[in-house]
């Protein structure tokens, strides 16, 4: 556990300071060993035995707040003892609680029809800040004790930019017409057999859903203005899954998919490892997915993201890493964009059953497409879409922190746009906002 609370010490002060502001920061409610250290959290009794894990751990409504920002252990009371400055806000247990998914495990009944647990049902949402990374308002705090404690004013605020930009393309369905059997599905869906028969016969890169080269040239645009570092395109394909949820099963060696490898390695987009819905439910398959789509792409797959978004259980990650990925992007809800993490930037991912930390980063998803338009999750007009993800732009570039974004090659599509909210218009004028703002 030690080493759990050094780097959420050093993750609150920010990796480049940590290294030498960390030892000035104490966890204990030992009076002897206070005099140790500049700062002193008081634990809240969290971690206790008889507590942690247990409804009693879970914080209730309304919460506290210090300086502003709410608070989900201890209270706001700071008081000197001696040269120390004693903190009874538990800004350990409370980021803990967040970057973990802690109350995931304990509210193990609460899970939507896909077994995921809702956002809307999370404390960040009902507490009202799903769409602030508060543990970045606690690093604020943090630094600003450090300044008065060491009388120090060389202790810095993180450049407020995003560092990187992250355009992710979940690739559910390849091609909208790959088969005699969606010829059928579109005539009977009253397209005609003839119109149907012409979209079949149609080469691939006419396809509606093939709008690769469009999202492609979508991050060219960010990357233009910004340089090549802070804005990365990433592809998610499927390496499996035979539940009905995983519908249209698509074999990897289409053209296409070998056409977007290339395109990926020569204008600095990535592929990465969609896991179905069935490994979702079954973790043991991510392994063989994982090898599958190495085997097709010629690709090193370390990135990962869930179909659905469906990693169920927070431990289910542990089989993620056993699989050998690197990072994770499936972090974010589908019912509500924000910060499911309570952070904007990469973390390491913490189990909160074992109470270890891994190599493996999570990288928080701050929005998916379908979450700002379908009326069963935000059910937002095209305007307040923007507005909305504009929000969390800047609230992840005011901590420096980095923004992913979920945009689907099909909902891009000229067939999607005809239906409710025009995925593909309200991603292009948040690129352009979030450029022209310098976020
Ligand atoms: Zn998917």
């Amino acid at each position: 556990m030690r080493d759990i609370i050094d780097y959420i010490i050093r993750f609150l002060i920010g990796t480049e300071q940590a290294g030498r502001l960390s030892p000035c920061i104490g966890y204990t409610s030992d009076k002897r060993l206070f005099d140790r250290y500049l700062i002193v959290f008081t634990p809240s009794g969290f971690f206790n035995e008889g507590v942690y894990g247990t409804q009693a751990s879970i914080p209730t409504l309304p919460l506290q707040e210090i300086e502003g920002v709410p608070l989900l252990f201890g209270s706001p009371k700071t008081e000197w003892v001696g040269d120390t400055l004693l903190i009874h806000a538990d800004l350990i247990a409370s980021t803990y609680f967040l970057l973990t998914r802690y109350e995931e495990i304990v509210r193990r009944t609460e899970r939507d029809d896909h077994g995921r647990f809702p956002g809307k049902l999370s404390l960040p949402f009902r507490a009202g800040f799903i769409e602030r990374p508060i543990v970045e308002e606690y690093g604020v705090l943090v630094r600003q004790w450090l300044r008065m404690t060491t009388g120090s004013n060389a202790i810095h605020e993180p450049e407020p930019q995003l560092q990187k930009l992250w355009l992710t393309h979940d690739v559910d369905a390849p091609l909208f017409c790959q088969s005699l059997r969606h010829v059928a599905r579109e005539t009977l869906k009253g397209m005609g057999l003839t119109e149907a028969w012409k979209l079949y016969l149609r080469p691939e890169h006419e396809d509606p859903y093939y709008t690769f080269p469009w999202l492609l040239e979508q991050g060219q645009i960010v990357r233009d203005a910004w340089g090549e570092e802070r804005c990365q395109t990433l592809f998610f394909l499927k390496g499996g899954g035979n539940a009905p949820q995983d519908k249209p099963y698509y074999p990897l060696n289409l053209k296409l998919l070998h056409r977007l490898s290339r395109f990926c390695s020569e204008s600095g987009g990535s592929i990465g490892l969609h896991s179905s819905y069935s490994a979702g439910l079954q973790p043991n398959k991510i392994i063989a997915e994982k090898r599958h789509l190495e085997r097709a792409t010629g690709f090193v797959v370390t990135y990962n993201r869930h179909h659905y978004l469906a990693c169920r259980e927070p431990e289910d990650l542990n089989t993620v890493e056993k699989a050998g990925f690197s990072d994770d992007f499936t972090m974010g809800y589908a019912d509500v964009a924000g910060f499911r993490l309570g952070t904007c930037r990469p973390v390491h991912w913490i189990n909160p059953i074992t109470k270890r930390i891994s190599d493996m980063q999570l990288h928080p998803l701050a929005c998916m497409d379908a979450t700002l338009g379908e009326a069963k999750y935000m059910g937002l007009n095209e305007q307040e879409a923007v507005n909305y993800v504009l929000r969390l732009a800047q609230n992840a570039s005011r901590h420096g922190g980095e923004l992913v974004l979920l945009w689907h090659n099909d909902r891009v599509s000229e067939f999607s746009s005809a239906k409710g909210l025009d995925y593909r218009r309200v991603f292009q004028r948040i690129l352009s906002e979030i450029v022209d703002e310098g976020l």
